[in-house]
């Protein structure tokens, strides 16, 4: 049994006093909750707080996104192993903003979770089809080259800590939601290109998030679906009860 992973993907909302603040309603709505592992991740500015707020709780901390180098002249970038410095556990790979507003290839998908996997971090690889992709039937061509390009070159070892999402980009902020069929269809398309690139075994064990306009009224059914090991949230995330109530879905 895969034990599900509800994550909170904040975008760029909140100071760290309004993330000082979420926790302090969230926390105890979700005190002792263990059948779920729960994952915020606030903006780079709000992980301090965040890491303060969630200490001793069930609550773990992520990144947004990352930078592969080590360092160097990258202006503005952030790599691994400062994230892992200050208390973050996870990050969120590849999310469709960030594919479609700055530039996110499959290539640097991949080589970002190269390095996350390096330092220690647990990502969270999104993949996800656009409208006109689906529409044109290309859904399962899309997620496989996007899978396929992504753990290119990567161990089944040290892919370890690795979590998928399947973000239908369509479903993200729009209100519009895959139904969890369409969720398992894809799911069944990523697990096996983890398959083909990890091993049988790793594919069994690996989890698969949905995202996409998750909110209180539809996460049981979502999570109902036995290939749905998760949810990346985002607009429902900012608000602690909204996101209390996925998580006790
Ligand atoms: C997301 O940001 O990954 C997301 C799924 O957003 P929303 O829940 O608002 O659709």
């Amino acid at each position: 049994m895969r034990k599900k992973v509800i994550a909170a993907n904040w975008k760029m909302y909140k100071t760290p006093d309004q993330a000082r603040e979420f926790f302090r309603e969230f926390l105890p709505l979700v005190k002792d909750h263990d059948r779920d592992e729960i994952v915020v991740c606030p903006t780079y500015l709000c992980i301090d707080a965040a890491v303060n707020s969630v200490n001793g709780s069930c609550v773990a901390v992520g990144a947004q996104d990352l930078h592969w180098e080590k360092e160097g002249a990258f202006t503005g970038e952030i790599n691994a192993a400062m994230l892992a410095a200050v208390g973050t556990t996870h990050v969120i790979i590849g999310h469709s903003e960030r594919r479609q507003h700055f530039g996110e290839t499959d290539d640097t998908v991949n080589l970002k979770l190269k390095s996350a996997l390096e330092a220690g971090l647990a990502p969270i690889v999104c993949v996800g089809e656009v409208l006109e992709e689906r529409e044109a039937g290309l859904t399962d061509d899309v997620l496989r080259r996007q899978c396929l390009r992504a753990f290119y070159a990567i161990s089944a070892k040290k892919a370890s800590k690795m979590v998928v999402a399947y973000e239908p980009v369509w479903a993200i902020g729009t209100g519009k939601t895959a139904t969890p069929q369409m969720a398992a269809d894809a799911h069944t398309i990523i697990r096996g290109e983890a398959a083909k690139a990890f091993g049988q075994e790793f594919s069994d064990g690996v989890r698969i998030l949905y995202g996409g306009s998750v909110k209180p009224q539809n996460a049981k059914a979502l999570m109902s679906e036995a290939e749905i090991d998760g949810a990346l949230v985002g607009g429902a995330s900012l608000d602690p009860k909204s996101f209390a109530a996925i998580v006790r879905y």
